[in-house]
C-alpha cells in the first residue's frame, strides 16, 4: 500500500489502535534500547528476582534511574507523540498502547482512558509490599554518597520505580485492556518498537490475526514486516510531518 493510500484509509477510520515503543521517544533524546548507543549497548538487564534478592543489584539499578533522571525529566513529547494525539482529538483512537515508561505520551494530551502503560511508568515510584506511591524526585534527591537502597517510609517494604522489569509479572488490567482495544482495532498502526519483547509484541500479531491493516514505522527492520500492509522504514518525526499534512488534506 502507498503512502497516499494509507492516508485515505486513516482519513476514513475510527477504528484506530496505536502501539508504541522506545523509538518513538529517541527523538526527545530518550535512548531506546536496541538501536547503536541504545541502553543495551551499555547495561545489562537487572532481573525482577535479582531486584527483590540483592540488595547490590537495587543499589546498582538506583545508581543507572540516577544518571538518567534529569534527562528523563526534561524530555519534551515530540512530533510523533503528538501525531498520535491528534488522532485522538479526530475522534479515530481508539487506544494507545505504548511499551514505554516516560509518560511521554500523557504529557502529549492522551487522557488515560485511552492510554495502557504496558511496562509501567517511571514517573512513579512503588512500595513493593504496601503499594504506597512516592513521587521519583522526593526518593532521588535522597541517593547521595554510597547510599543503601531507600525503603518505605510506612512498611520498609523495598521501593522500585513502578515499571515491569524483566522476570516481573505484566500488570493484568493493563494487559486485559490492551487485548479488548486489539481486539476492537481495524487498523494497528505501530511505531518505534523492534518487536522483539515479549508479551509485548504479541498484540500486533493477535491484530493482523483479527483481520486488522497492519502499519509498521520504524527505523530498522521488524520481524512482522512481511505481514504489515504497510510499512515504512524512517524516522517516526519526519513521517509524521508529511503524513499529517496527507490526512489533514483530506
Ligand atoms: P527497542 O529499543 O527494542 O526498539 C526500538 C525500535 O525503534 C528500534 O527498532 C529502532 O530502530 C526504532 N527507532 C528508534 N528511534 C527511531 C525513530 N526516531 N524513528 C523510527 N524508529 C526508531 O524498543 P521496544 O520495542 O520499545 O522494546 C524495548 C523495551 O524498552 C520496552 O519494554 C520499553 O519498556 C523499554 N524502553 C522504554 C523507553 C522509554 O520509555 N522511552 C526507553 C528505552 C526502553
Amino acid at each position: 500500500m502507498t503512502l497516499e493510500e494509507f492516508a485515505r484509509v486513516i482519513r476514513q477510520s475510527d477504528e484506530i489502535v496505536v502501539f508504541t515503543g522506545a523509538g518513538i521517544s529517541t527523538e526527545s533524546g530518550i535512548p531506546d534500547f536496541r538501536s547503536p548507543g541504545g541502553i543495551w549497548t551499555r547495561y545489562k538487564p537487572i532481573m525482577f528476582q535479582e531486584y527483590m534478592s540483592s540488595e547490590k543489584a537495587r543499589v546498582e539499578s538506583w545508581r543507572r534511574r540516577l544518571e538518567t533522571h534529569e534527562t528523563h525529566k526534561n524530555a519534551k513529547p515530540n512530533i510523533g507523540h503528538y501525531f498520535v494525539t491528534s488522532l485522538h482529538h479526530k475522534g479515530k483512537l481508539i487506544g494507545l498502547i505504548t511499551q514505554n515508561t516516560d509518560g511521554l505520551h500523557s504529557v502529549a494530551g492522551i487522557p488515560d482512558e485511552k492510554l495502557v502503560e504496558l511496562h509501567g511508568t517511571n514517573r512513579k515510584i512503588v512500595c513493593l509490599s504496601c503499594t504506597k506511591y512516592f513521587d521519583p524526585d522526593e526518593i532521588i534527591k535522597k541517593l547521595v554518597g554510597d547510599f543503601p537502597s531507600p525503603r518505605c517510609d510506612t512498611c520498609g517494604g523495598i521501593l522500585k520505580s513502578a515499571t515491569v522489569s524483566f522476570g516481573q509479572p505484566m500488570p493484568e488490567e493493563a494487559m486485559r485492556q490492551a487485548q479488548e482495544w486489539t481486539e476492537k482495532g481495524r487498523i494497528f498502526i505501530i511505531m518505534g518498537s523492534s518487536l522483539q519483547v515479549q508479551p509485548a509484541a504479541s498484540f500486533p500479531v493477535l491484530a493482523k490475526r483479527n483481520g486488522a491493516l497492519l502499519a509498521i514505522i520504524n527505523r530498522e527492520p521488524t520481524p512482522l514486516d512481511e505481514y504489515a500492509e504497510f510499512v515504512h522504514q524512517g524516522a517516526i518525526g519526519e513521517f509524521c510531518q508529511t503524513f499529517s499534512t496527507l490526512i489533514a488534506d483530506g
